[in-house]
């Protein structure tokens, strides 16, 4: 099976996408789940895994089961309208509701996964693989994971929150 996005767009390009029409531009009938789950997928912050959203979505509609979560997940990313991410622990898939490219800063503190977007290093690894190439592969977009520990700068006068 293959979704198509190869339909006549229904919306001006221009207009501001309310969650139905985001839905609908990628094809997926707008039903008031989907919604509730997109809705808690763009609003977690830190790229949230399928059980967050769930535990997010439940409590508006306590009905909505894990197992349509992860359903509904799955057809978003296979309509182009979330990725999934690596997570550097490997265990659970997280999902990441901007597809355009960047690259993860990895919290193994918080495990929130940050976005981080810098033109100047999406040139150099453009650039060093344009040079070097790799060896039978084509590459489409680079994507870095990058795992440390998120660093608060310490305040003066403000220790204990
Ligand atoms: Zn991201």
């Amino acid at each position: 099976m293959s979704v198509s996005t190869s339909h006549p767009l229904a919306f001006p390009a221009s207009a501001p996408d309310s969650l139905p029409q985001r839905l609908a531009r990628v094809g997926l009938r707008a039903t008031r789940q989907r919604v509730l789950i997109l809705d808690g997928l763009l609003t977690l912050p830190g790229h949230p895994t399928a059980e967050q959203v769930h535990q997010h979505v439940t409590r508006q509609e306590p009905s909505i089961s894990l197992g349509t979560v992860y359903k509904a997940l799955d057809s978003f990313v296979a309509a182009g309208l979330t990725r999934r991410v690596a997570s550097a622990e490997g265990s659970s898939r997280r999902f990441d509701a901007d597809c355009t490219e960047h690259h993860h800063l990895f919290c193994t503190n918080t495990q929130e996964i940050i976005d981080y977007c810098d033109p100047q290093l999406d040139e150099l690894i453009r650039d060093f693989f344009a040079a070097k190439g790799l060896p039978n592969f084509q590459p489409h977009s680079f994507s870095l994971h990058i795992t440390g520990d998120k660093v608060t700068e310490p305040q003066a006068g403000a220790e204990e929150r």
